[in-house]
Formats: C-alpha cells, structure tokens, sequence
C-alpha cells in the first residue's frame, strides 16, 4: 500500500504529459486519448461503485458508537465550520477577481448558446429528506442517503441491546467496505493516467491563452485559500502541518483526475485515517462534506461572475457583490460532488446576479481545466474542517 501512493502519483504525473503531448495525436485514426478514456472510466465508475455502501454502513457504524447528544453537537458545529470556510473562499475569490479583472477584453466571439436550466434552492432542500431510500440510493443521492443512516444509526443506540445483531452487522459491513476500497486503489495508477491524459488532452492546451486571466484567477485564488485558510485551521487543529498536507496529497491528486469529490470520498476517508481521526466523526463529517461544502466551488463561482461582469461591460455594484456572495454559498451547498456539478449551478449565480447567459457559454468550453482545481480544494476542505472537528471531541 505504501508504494502504491508513489505509483499513483507517477500515474498523475505522466498523465499530464501524455494528455500535453499526445493529446491529438491518432493511432489508426483513433486518438491516443480515446484509446485511454475507457480505463479512466473503469476507475471513475469503481470508486462511484463504493459511495453508496461505504457511506451508508461507516455512516451508522460511526452514528452508533457515539451517543445521539454528540451527534447533534459534532452536527452543528461541522456545519458552521463549513459555512464559515466558504464564505471567507468567496470573499477571497471576489477580492482577488476585482483585482485581476479576469474578462477585460475578451472576444466574445467565444461564447457558446446555453441551454441550461436553473435548478431550484428549495427543490434542493426538500429533497434531503428521501421518499423512497432504495431510490435514492439507486440514483446515488448522497443527502437523502446520509439523512436516513443518522436517523438509522440514532434508532439503533435508542433501541439497545435488542438492535445488537443489526449493530454488529454494520460494524462488520463497514469493515468490508474499507477492504475493497483498498482492493480499488490497485487499479488508480492506471486510473488517474487515464483520466488526467483524457482530461487535458481533450481540453488542449491551446484553449488557456485566451482564457488564462480566468483560470489564473480561479488557481490563485483556490492556492490562497488552501494556504491561508487550510493551514490555519490544520494547525488548530493540532494535526501538524506537513502530517497533514502529506495525508491530503492522495486525495487531493484522485480529486483533481476524478474531478469529483463524492468519487473521491473513499480516498478522503482513508486519508482521515491515517490523521488518527476518529472514524466515526469522519465517517460522518466528509460523506457530508463531500455534498454541501465546496470552497473551491464558491470560489470558481465568484471568479467566473466577475470575468462575466468585466467582459460584458456590465458594471459591478455592490448589491450585485452580496447576491453573488449568497448565491455562490448556497451553490456550493447545492452542488452535486460529481463532475462539473458547479458549472449547472452557475447557471443560478448568473441570473440572480443580472448578469447575462450567454457568459456561461463563454466558460462551459473550459470547465474541465476549472473543475480539476476547484474539485482538489473541495476535497481538502472537507478533510481540513474534519481535523479540526477531531481536535474539538477530544
Ligand atoms: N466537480 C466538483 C466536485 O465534485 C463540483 C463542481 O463541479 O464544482 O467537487
């Protein structure tokens, strides 16, 4: 296990230069990467394959084995914490973005139609409370899912000893699930080469000159803020600074090639493992993490308004700031972990904020490069808010 995490970083490594390389390059008319794409998908949809079962049985062994009372403290205050950390990622990322002035000058000979319809805060909501859990756990809800194992996991400890068997029986399940994750990571070598080789050699390289302002601006701000706000929180939480970043390298890397932080989840648990965080606050806090907190989401978001705003010539108010503020917080909140979930949900930020649909379209040809960044520091929020978490149960 060990030196597969150098292996895994290999993959990544010569991912990108293949993808650079030979991304349009054809072996008997086919593309090299077309070649590859099947063996990113394998890996994409074995990870997808753990969520579900890994979350929902580590989710009521974790509820279980703390009383319901601490529950609904670790509940709230992950919460807030999560809430706090994406605000201050917004800020930043409008801060930096007024600054930069991402768009100035942009042809918008670029902008695509946008077809896209605007999905509802409330919908959202009320969805969190499944109607069917078999069905949500087909369509691989997280919300509704992690819903129905707290409420499961808290009926289990209210019951006692009569709901022993039921207990064992997830401890057990749990063990097993942790077991195939491992089984799974033999193939992310081949896994994450792949899908980073598709990922930017479908993209190109030639797409970043017009679009470089943007996408430097998405980047510097999503390092800032895992520099800044990352590392403040790890070192309250005692966990030590390099421990850490070497525990989220792994993570971070699967984010970044999956561009998914749901499809990532078994890697961020594994990793909050190796932090001597207690397994049933992880198991709790990052299924949940991995649906509602997404700084780097929020963070794209609020560039992208911005780089809108500059290359239309639309002028920036100060309304216009909170609503893209607010907006980008419950975006992120919305968001699917799954890849470009955020570019749907930008649809929202764009009309509530006034400004035009027709930027969307500008960015939709780059989201791959964007997502990729944005995706990584979703993750590493999630496992840095969890230590901390870890630090206050202590
Ligand atoms: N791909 C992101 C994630 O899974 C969501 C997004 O598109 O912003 O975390």
């Amino acid at each position: 296990m060990k030196g597969l995490v150098w292996w895994i970083f290999a993959g990544f490594v010569a991912g990108i230069a293949f993808g650079a390389i030979f991304g349009q390059s054809e072996i008997a008319g086919v593309k090299a990467i077309d070649i590859l794409k099947p063996f990113g998908d394998i890996f994409l949809r074995l990870l997808q394959m753990l969520v579900v079962p890994l979350i929902f049985s580590t989710l009521i062994a974790g509820v279980v084995s703390i009383e319901p009372k601490r529950v609904a403290r670790i509940g709230v205050s992950t919460l807030v914490l999560y809430l706090i950390t994406t605000v201050i990622a917004i800020s930043l990322a409008l801060s930096l973005a007024l600054i930069i002035k991402p768009g100035v000058g942009m042809s918008l000979a670029y902008a695509k139609e946008a077809t896209v319809s605007q999905p509802s805060m409330v919908d959202v909501l009320v969805g969190i409370v499944p109607k069917n859990i078999v069905d949500s756990m087909a369509k691989g809800d997280i919300l509704p899912v992690i819903l129905f194992a707290i409420l499961f996991g808290i009926a289990i400890s209210l019951v006692g000893e009569k709901a022993d068997p039921v207990r064992r029986f997830f401890d057990s399940f749990a063990e097993v699930m942790y077991k195939l994750v491992e089984l799974v990571l033999y193939f992310a070598p081949i896994g994450v080469f792949a899908l980073i080789a598709y990922n930017i050699g479908q993209q190109g390289i030639s797409i970043l000159i017009p679009y470089g302002k943007l996408i430097g601006t998405e980047y510097l701000a999503l390092a800032l803020h895992a520099l800044i706000v990352y590392s403040a929180v790890v070192i309250l939480s005692g966990k030590g600074f390099l421990n850490f970043w070497r525990a989220a390298k792994d993570p971070a890397v699967f984010a970044f090639a999956s561009r998914s932080s749901s499809g990532t989840l078994p890697i961020t648990m594994r990793a909050a493992d190796e932090l001597g965080i207690e397994r049933s606050i992880y198991s709790f806090t990052l299924p949940l993490g991995a649906t509602i907190n997404m700084d780097g989401t929020a963070i794209y978001c609020g560039v992208c308004a911005i780089f809108i705003a500059y290359a239309f010539g639309i002028e920036i108010t100060a309304p216009m700031i909170m609503i893209i503020v607010l907006t980008a917080t419950l975006a992120s909140i919305g968001t699917a972990g799954v890849p470009s979930g955020g570019l749907i949900m930008l649809v929202m930020i764009i009309g509530a904020a006034g400004l035009p649909i027709e930027g969307w379209g500008l960015i939709a040809g780059i989201d791959v490069i964007m997502d990729m960044g944005r995706t990584c520091i979703n993750v590493v929020g999630d496992l840095s808010v969890t230590s901390l978490i870890d630090r206050f149960e202590r």
